[in-house]
């Protein structure tokens, strides 16, 4: 799909030593596996490289990073402007005492594994976000009775101009599933704190926490996790369900049938498809119960 604007951007992007791809579909970047192309996609080599890329870059450039797509929506349109995904080269994960460092790219997953093998403990709720350490810092990803904010340290951050910021847990202003941090800054890396447990009772909660996923999560389907934020002292999926909204479907958009505040995408579904669903399960859920739910599903790009 083309987007309803000139193609020129790429022509006036600085030069850097990643790669730029022009019309970039993000479909195959993104759980949901549906939504638009990104004007420029860009995939920096690392630090120095998102550096010298903001350092030159024209302040009117949308920008938008995004880690594995586990908490995204991409509207069918597509997303104006340079959007830019952490790889490998931000997967670093270092271990000194009781503290992990983890790049922003590395998932959630292989920093529960590092601390697991360093024998430390406290890391196991990351073992069930499916996100990266960028997305976890900046959704305050929480799960199984823990979040990033109970165990962060510190965490490193560029902004447009391309300066480096480090960041403590005042400048975080954690919320739930949520940060204080200006939107267009890129997390590059966090620091968290774990304390020396035993490899074998780490690995059971880990194991556990993957227990209990399978046991209440749809797995292996193409899903953004939880679509709305818990209402204070509510729970989301219980108003769905007491909404009547369980299994609901607009096209190949569908509510889960085993955990319904989770939508899937049961085949072709659009990101309006997905949107929309959405959509009618707020406004059933708000005739029902009077409450408004909020998205914790992020919804970006042009309809
Ligand atoms: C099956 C499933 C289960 C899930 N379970 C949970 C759960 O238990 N708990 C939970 O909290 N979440 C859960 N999620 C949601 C999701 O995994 C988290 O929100 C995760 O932190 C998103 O990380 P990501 O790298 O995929 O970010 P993305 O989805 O790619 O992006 C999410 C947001 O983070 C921003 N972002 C990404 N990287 C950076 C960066 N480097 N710097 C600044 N901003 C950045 C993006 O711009 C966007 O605003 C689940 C999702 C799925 C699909």
């Amino acid at each position: 799909m083309m987007l309803a604007h000139d193609m020129t951007l790429l022509k006036t992007l600085p030069p850097v030593k990643g790669d730029y791809f022009e019309n970039a579909p993000l479909a195959n970047l993104i759980w949901f596996r549906t939504g638009g192309p990104a004007e420029v996609l860009f995939r920096p080599t690392g630090d120095n490289d998102l550096k010298t890329f903001f350092e030159a870059l024209a302040p009117e450039v949308p920008v938008t990073v995004i880690g594995v797509g586990s908490n995204l929506l991409v509207r069918d349109g597509g997303v104006r402007g340079v959007v830019i995904k952490l790889g490998k080269p931000f997967g670093n994960i270092t271990i000194d005492g009781d503290l992990v460092t983890a790049g922003a790219g590395a998932t959630d997953v292989a920093v529960a594994h590092s601390a697991q093998g360093a024998s430390l403990s406290g890391l196991e709720f990351l073992r069930g976000v499916p996100g990266t350490i960028g997305g976890a810092l900046r959704m305050n990803a929480g799960a199984y009775g823990a979040e990033v904010a109970d165990v962060f340290v510190a965490a490193t951050a560029i902004d447009r101009t391309g300066v480096t910021h480090t960041l403590g847990p005042d400048e975080m202003g954690f919320s739930y599933r949520q940060t204080n941090v200006p939107p267009d800054w890129i997390f590059l890396s966090g620091t968290f704190r774990a304390i020396p447990g035993d490899k074998k009772t780490i690995q059971e909660k880990m194991d556990e926490i993957q227990a209990a996923r399978e046991a209440t999560q749809p797995m292996r389907v193409k899903t953004g996790g939880s679509t709305f934020k818990n209402p204070d002292g509510e729970k989301a999926w219980k108003l769905i369900e007491d909404a009547g909204c369980r299994g609901l479907k607009i096209g190949a958009a569908k509510v889960s049938e085993k955990h319904c505040n989770f939508l899937i995408n049961t085949g072709e579904a659009s990101a309006k498809n997905l949107e929309d669903l959405g959509e009618a399960v707020r406004r059933t859920v708000l005739k029902k119960s009077g409450v408004s739910l909020k998205w914790e599903i992020e919804r970006i790009g042009d309809a």
